[in-house]
């Protein structure tokens, strides 16, 4: 069995092992793509110490990382199940898709999230040309450039709040008939000169000179008119999804699927943790996730070290 068994190959999962691994204890690590989201990343310029990098060199770095330690590294494996122990300090069961089961008496959770995608022609095409997920980010790309926000919820009116400071122009796309964001956001956000609202709108399309974005088209959804909007990036604001269905009767999840942490990574049960974007944490960041997953991994270390003598 193992001492401590990470479930996630991304920033989070790769910082938990490295720092378990170098507590001499055993670890293993079950990721289904190692890498994680950095994989779908390009320029990453606030991975703080590192000006400049790209996501598939910063996860082979992680890969190449985590492989200087004795880590039991099981790519390309999905978890399906969690069975948390049956008494304190007893065993967890992890249950992987392919049908094996593994025992560990720790098991940090880092299975990350994926943002909701808008399904429309050309999002896929431009994705890191034009259309962006993160503003924080991705923001400072596109200084004194026109954007567009999708998605009037308290993330899309902060994404245009953000970015209103850094770019030309903002224009917020909604397709209820009003803005769900808080009212100080929206107060806020009716402030500032260079950002125009425009509700009950679908984004019908993300249209490209073939290198990068030049436009997107709208349909007012009470006349049926499609409009367009020229511009050069476009940030999709929908929803963060936590990779955590798998986890709906093991751990406490809030609402939004996040699994509910401490700030000791520790969740609603004994000797299984968390960290990452899969989390209650606010801030979903590379430097924020490695944190998260040192700090997870020395709150389990912590635990093992005060389990009774078997
Ligand atoms: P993830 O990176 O999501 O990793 C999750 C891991 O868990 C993966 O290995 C995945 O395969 C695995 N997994 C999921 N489910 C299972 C399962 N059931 N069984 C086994 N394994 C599973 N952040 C920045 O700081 N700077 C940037 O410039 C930046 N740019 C970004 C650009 C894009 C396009 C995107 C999508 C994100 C960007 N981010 C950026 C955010 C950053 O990538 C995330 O905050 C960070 O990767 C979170 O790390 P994580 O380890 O928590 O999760």
């Amino acid at each position: 069995a193992f001492e401590v068994l990470v479930v996630g190959g991304g920033p989070a999962g790769a910082s938990a092992a490295i720092y378990a691994a170098r507590k001499g204890i055993r670890t293993g690590l079950v990721a289904e793509r190692f890498g994680g989201q950095v994989l779908d990343t390009m320029a990453i310029e606030n991975f703080i110490s590192v000006p400049h990098t790209e996501g598939p060199k910063l996860a082979a770095h992680l890969e190449s990382h985590v492989g200087e330690y004795d880590v039991d590294v099981m790519n390309l494996q999905r978890a399906d199940a969690l069975v948390p122990a049956p008494y304190e300090g007893g065993l967890h069961e992890l249950r992987l898709a392919n049908g094996a089961k593994l025992r560990a008496r720790t098991v940090i959770l880092t299975t990350g999230a994926r943002w909701r995608t808008m399904n429309v022609p050309g999002e896929d095409q431009y994705r890191n040309k034009g259309v962006a997920y993160c503003p924080h980010c991705d923001g400072p790309l596109f200084k004194g450039k026109r954007v567009a926000v999708i998605g009037g919820g308290n993330s899309g009116v902060e994404a245009a709040i953000d970015l209103a400071g850094i770019v030309a122009h903002v224009t917020l796309i909604e397709y209820d008939s009003q803005l769900r964001a808080d009212a100080v956001l929206q107060r806020k956000l009716a402030s500032l000169p260079n950002v125009k609202v425009i509700t009950s709108a679908l984004t019908t399309e993300v249209h490209g000179d073939g290198v990068k974005v030049t436009s997107l088209s709208y349909k007012d959804r009470n006349s049926d008119q499609l409009h367009a909007l020229e511009l050069e990036g476009i940030f999709v604001q929908i929803g963060l999804v936590p990779n955590t269905e798998w986890l709906r009767d093991t751990v406490a999840l809030t609402p939004r699927g996040e699994i509910e942490i401490d700030h000791r990574g520790e969740t609603s049960r004994l000797g299984i943790f968390a960290a990452g974007d899969a989390t209650t944490e606010p801030y979903k960041q590379i430097v924020v996730a490695m944190g998260a997953g040192s700090t997870a991994a020395l709150s389990a270390f912590d635990y093992l070290i005060r389990l009774p003598a078997e």
